[in-house]
């Protein structure tokens, strides 16, 4: 069994799949071509945004987010705790501080209690001007946009919405990667909508932020390509990466996102009286980047892991340390007593192999081991 099954995604669409890629090769325009023209529109269309621009991938994608909004150092940014490295990763690219916040161990994301008591807590030490917010939609399920956007406009804070996990999700009809003032995602292949590379797209209404991002991403070009006007970076989605996008993007929307939901379904209604299951609160959407339980402790998370291995099945830890104490962070003082949730949550979550092409038979092979491990 895999993880996520992206082969057997592909045999599914793999005719239209090699005549898209044989006709970026044919027309030779390998860099921002055609391709890429129609992704930005496509996309812009799904999302109901002004602009999307792309890039390279999910973390270019934010660190060109903060580069727009000049953000550097002096500034403090607020960032889950319980995420994957980019998130806080690229404040620290910048030169400003990331400043982690707690999660909720029900969903996962964000806990605004926790954002504005470290949004007062910098403010009160004085040292740091609170600048944004990197509101995480972590495993498909968009963050709480209506709560911690009264925490942004209290506090006269920017919203970045990390939207790497996030495609596809929603809350009521908006749709996730519409939430920020810039919303970004990832197109690496395990993500939501995946290319068959790396890939990144921002996503913005603002006028004058879409032109300096697409500066940005190419050099810091001004009027034309030898004209620089400011430090960039070169992150660009390459027309092959857009081609398969192009065809993956009705395929998601028409058919994935509906067997996703199918296959959570399957999980929940099978492990909710025996383990924690993922908590989707009313009006919210998940996009199942990762599907994820928790277990009662440690040892029982590792046994069941290690079940699983036995019988060929894969899980994954999302994620085993907390961002307060990777090792790259070291040089910033963090309290270990403020991250109580995500310490938990390091300790016992297990995310099951979950893709839109597993099978009825699939499922419940993984639901049969969990469910024997786990009593
Ligand atoms: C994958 C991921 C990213 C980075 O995306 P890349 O395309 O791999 O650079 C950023 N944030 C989150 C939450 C992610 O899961």
């Amino acid at each position: 069994m895999q993880f996520r099954d992206l082969r057997r995604q592909y045999d599914y669409i793999k005719d239209d799949i090699n005549k898209r890629i044989g006709a970026v090769i044919e027309s030779a325009s390998f860099i921002q071509g055609e391709e890429v023209r129609i992704l930005e529109k496509n996309l812009e269309e799904y999302l109901d945004v002004k602009h999307c621009v792309t890039c390279g991938n999910g973390t270019d994608a934010l660190q060109l987010s903060l580069m727009v909004w000049e953000i550097g150092p002096g500034d403090a940014v607020f960032v889950p705790d319980f995420t994957f490295f980019s998130s806080g990763e690229v404040v620290a690219a910048v030169g400003a501080v990331p400043v982690f916040t707690d999660v909720r161990k029900d969903t996962f994301n964000m806990d605004v209690d926790s954002l504005e008591y470290q949004v007062n807590r910098i403010l009160v030490e004085g040292k740091l001007i609170p600048r944004a917010v990197i509101a995480v939609d972590l495993f498909g399920l968009p963050a709480n946009y209506v709560e911690l956007r009264k925490v942004c406009k209290k506090y006269n804070l920017l919203l970045l919405e990390d939207g790497a996990q996030g495609f596809g999700g929603r809350i009521e009809k908006k749709k996730a990667c519409s939430f920020g003032d810039i919303s970004t995602t990832s197109f690496f292949p395990a993500k939501p909508l995946g290319c068959y590379g790396d890939g990144g797209a921002i996503f913005t209404d603002n006028d004058e932020w879409a032109e300096l991002l697409r500066s940005y991403c190419v050099h810091g070009k001004g009027d034309n390509k030898n004209d620089n006007v400011r430090i960039g970076m070169n992150s660009r989605l390459d027309s092959i990466q857009a081609a398969v996008l192009n065809v993956k993007l009705p395929v998601f929307v028409e058919k994935e996102l509906d067997k996703t939901q199918r296959v959570a379904k399957q999980y929940s209604n099978a492990l909710a009286n025996i383990v924690k299951v993922p908590v989707i609160e009313s009006g919210f959407f998940s996009s199942w980047a990762q599907y994820t339980i928790r277990l009662r402790s440690q040892k029982q998370r590792d046994e069941i892991k290690q079940a699983l291995s036995e019988e060929g099945i894969p899980s994954m830890i999302y994620y085993p340390k907390p961002m307060h104490r990777q090792r790259a962070f070291y040089e910033y003082d963090y309290l270990d007593e403020d991250f109580n949730n995500t310490k938990e949550l390091t300790e016992t979550v297990l995310s099951l192999p979950f893709h839109p092409y597993m099978n009825e038979e699939e499922v419940a092979r993984v639901i049969d081991l969990v469910a024997r491990h786990a009593n």
